[in-house]
């Protein structure tokens, strides 16, 4: 196959056109700019990067920096959680942190064990429960407060993560899940959640992968070790496998749900926020989630 801009080879299909690495790239950003000045994403430059060192948020944080810089917006700020994973977040941060370094971007990183007292593997040890639970809650309670304050959160969410989303929902019939859903994800309009942004929305993960080794951005390709327990694994494979026989898949299951998503966030109430008795952040009843996952580990009692 053929670059579609000009004679060289093409290394990667771009939505659904072959490139090389230089007008890959190019395509790619072209594409990210457009959609986040259509949904206008981001109109400060009060913008803070969720950064796990992976492939897609090491990559977001780069279209970001560059859409910023062409906007005169100034740097985005980046924000990483070490969860204490053994053998993976070390490697992963080391990578945050050498971007950050060669691009002058600031960088804060937050432990568990700083925290909260103890690591993602401590705490796993100690308590038969499922990691991705607990992690979901403890690094969106980070990163909430971390980006305090901040216009946007920016986060790396692709099109499969999207995709997968929303048929998870979908089968666990959690319309208020649902409706929370989105580029913009989230009803809470308080000024204790920052909002969150997907650039990536309509971007496939694969696509995210050729971006990042074209740009060289070093970042480790493997994923996270408890990643083969997560729920939404068998929703990935059907929907892989539907995409492999009709390309467009992913896209028409979010085009669907987007179309709906003004009347889904119709039909559930919002939360009433007040203030978590502990530790004053927000939260839907009177003691947050992660208070009582703090609570449990300083007990040894399962709480939450
Ligand atoms: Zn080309
Ligand atoms: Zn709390």
């Amino acid at each position: 196959m053929k670059c579609s801009k000009c004679s060289r080879k093409a290394i990667g299909v771009f939505q659904q056109k072959g490139y090389c690495s230089e007008h890959f790239k190019q395509a790619f950003e072209d594409f990210v700019f457009n959609f986040m000045d259509e949904k206008k994403l981001i109109s400060s430059s009060r913008v803070a990067v969720a950064v796990s060192g992976g492939k897609d948020s090491t990559s977001v944080l780069n279209v970001v920096m560059k859409y910023m810089d062409k906007k005169g917006l100034g740097k985005p700020k980046a924000l990483s959680v070490d969860e204490g994973i053994k053998g993976y977040r070390k490697e992963t941060i080391g990578n945050v942190r050498d971007f950050c370094d060669k691009n002058n971007i600031e960088l804060k990183v937050v432990s568990y064990r700083e925290e909260f007292g103890f690591s993602l593997d401590e705490f796993l040890e100690e308590f038969n429960t499922h990691p991705c639970t607990v992690c979901g809650i403890l690094r969106r309670y980070l990163l909430n407060k971390l980006a305090r304050d901040y216009d946007v959160l920016v986060t790396g969410h692709n099109l499969d993560d999207e995709s997968q989303s929303v048929l998870m929902n979908l089968v666990n019939a959690d319309l208020g899940l649902l409706a929370r859903q989105g580029f913009r994800p989230g009803l809470l309009y308080s000024d204790k959640f920052t909002k969150r942004i997907k650039p990536f929305y309509l971007v496939k993960e694969k696509e995210v992968m050729v971006y990042s080794l074209v740009c060289d951005l070093g970042a480790p390709l493997g994923s996270c070790p408890n990643a083969h327990l997560a729920f939404r694994n068998p929703v990935r494979d059907l929907i892989n496998e539907r995409e492999g026989k009709e390309p467009g898949v992913k896209r028409n299951i979010v085009e669907f749900f987007l179309s709906l998503k003004g009347d889904l966030v119709g039909m559930v109430e919002d939360d009433v926020l007040q203030e978590c008795g502990r530790c004053g952040e927000p939260t839907s009843g009177n003691v947050c989630k992660a208070c009582l996952i703090r609570e449990s580990w300083e007990k040894g009692e399962q709480l939450f």
